[in-house]
């Protein structure tokens, strides 16, 4: 069967082509995608190519950043806040991160074999916010709450955060493999008085998590009580929840001021 291929060529044409999200399948940069096609896993209707819609392009104007889901994950190498560079310069390898797009992060659903969902863990640190079209109309709501709810019916158009003086701190445990999948993450950020703290964490479940009993307690060791790591072909959960502690404590250490 061939697809029908849909080309938008703005935000709202890609909006009206998706309506509710029925029987259309989005494309990204394709690196998920199109190897589940490549083995006849995926197999789109109606495709929705997303490159040419407009959604391409990081605006940093008036104290906040709006990153399109078109966006590729290199591009965030120069992102204007140094946290969520830093995640992305280590998403998968070169060639992936050209290609996969921050939409297909955030979206994407879980994989049985390996957690993905990397930007999740500096996204909800960032406080960010997530706009996206579907059944209902357009929406904007915090990516741990996106994250949490039903993505299957949603098109992410872009995300969102405020930029203020932050401090933050990052951890993260990978394979050495170019393209390892992480094996748990951890980024916390707060504003330069200390308050404010929010903490993500990706790569030990099939989304990334915010924890507030470690936000409100500080204490790394109730990570486990915001999280529940699971076994992959990466790691395993007793590993995982053996690492995050140390993870949580090492990236709250680095938010003290030197
Ligand atoms: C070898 C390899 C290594 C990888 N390593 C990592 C890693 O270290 N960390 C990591 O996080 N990920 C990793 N990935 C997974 C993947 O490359 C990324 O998550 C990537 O960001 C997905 O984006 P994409 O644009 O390629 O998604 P696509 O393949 O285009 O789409 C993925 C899914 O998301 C949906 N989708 C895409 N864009 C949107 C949108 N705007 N709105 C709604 N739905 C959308 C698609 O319909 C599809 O279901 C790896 C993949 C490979 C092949």
């Amino acid at each position: 069967m061939t697809a029908d291929v849909l080309v938008p060529t703005s935000a709202d044409e890609a909006a009206s082509l998706y309506g509710d999200g029925a029987g259309i399948t989005v494309v990204g940069g394709g690196t998920i995608l199109l190897p589940e096609m490549a083995v006849g896993r995926a197999r789109p209707g109606r495709a929705l190519m997303l490159h040419r819609a407009g959604l391409g392009t990081v605006d940093a104007v008036e104290g906040r950043v709006v990153i399109g889901a078109m966006v590729p994950i290199s591009a965030l190498a120069d992102a204007p806040d140094g946290v969520l560079a830093e995640v992305a310069r280590h998403v998968a390898d070169a060639e992936i991160r050209r290609s996969a797009t921050v939409g297909g992060n955030i979206a994407a659903a879980p994989a049985a074999d390996a957690q993905r969902g990397d930007l999740g863990a500096p996204l909800i640190a960032l406080g960010a916010r997530i706009r996206s079209t579907g059944a209902g109309g357009e929406r904007i709501e915090p990516i741990e709450e996106f994250l949490a709810g039903d993505r299957a019916g949603r098109l992410v158009l872009d995300v969102q955060y405020d930029r203020f003086e932050r401090r933050s701190g990052t951890a993260a445990l990978r394979r050495r493999h170019a393209h390892s999948f992480s094996i748990a993450a951890v980024v916390a950020c707060a504003r330069a008085d200390g308050s404010d703290l929010r903490i993500g964490v990706s790569g030990v479940g099939p989304t990334a998590v915010r924890c507030r009993t470690v936000e409100e307690s500080r204490d790394a060791a109730d990570v486990l009580s915001d999280v529940d790591p699971i076994d992959d072909a990466v790691a395993s959960a007793a590993y995982r929840r053996a690492v995050l502690p140390k993870l949580v404590r090492d990236a709250l250490d680095q938010l003290e001021p030197a």
